[in-house]
């Protein structure tokens, strides 16, 4: 499969690999945000974090949380993380192999929050709110 992540794992493309086990490979990103930006990801190709299944995705977070432990433990002037997932081309996803990036922040870094990403004019209304809760809570013959 032509994936450079795919590439990444099989040790065909270089990388600096923060991590690794039997399921999830980190390296740094080429293009880093931050100092020890981090890239997660499954050795087996997802192209997309809802594409894997429920286990795959708790062995992706295992070692998520691993490398978040050794990121803070091990860097200096580390004093907190932003963790997430572009998915799919609508949210800025570029490489089609799921990874999750870890960015190292510390205070005064200039950066924002979650919600600087995301902050489109919705409705706050309670009774919208609830039919959503509805929808997503109703039975789904895929999850
Ligand atoms: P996305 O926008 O898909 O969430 O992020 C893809 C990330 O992969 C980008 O931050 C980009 O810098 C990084 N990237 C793309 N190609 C390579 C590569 O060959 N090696 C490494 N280490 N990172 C890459
Ligand atoms: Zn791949």
């Amino acid at each position: 499969m032509d994936c450079i992540f795919c590439k990444i794992v099989s040790g065909e493309i270089p990388c600096f690999k923060v991590y690794e086990d039997e399921n999830a490979l980190a390296f740094l990103d080429v293009a880093p945000c931050a100092d020890g930006h981090t890239m997660v990801i499954p050795k087996k190709h997802a192209g997309a974090f809802v594409e894997m299944t429920p286990e795959e995705a708790g062995n992706l977070f295992e070692a998520v949380n691993k490398v978040s432990v050794r990121l803070m433990d091990k860097l200096e002037n580390v004093t907190g993380l932003t963790i997430g997932a572009n998915t799919y081309a609508s949210a800025g996803q570029t490489v089609m192999h799921t990874h999750i990036h870890i960015f190292p922040r510390c205070e005064g870094d200039g950066g924002g929050t979650t919600h600087s990403i995301v902050n489109s004019a919705v409705s706050k209304d309670p009774e919208y709110l609830k039919k959503i809760s509805e929808l997503l809570t109703s039975e789904n013959e895929n999850v």
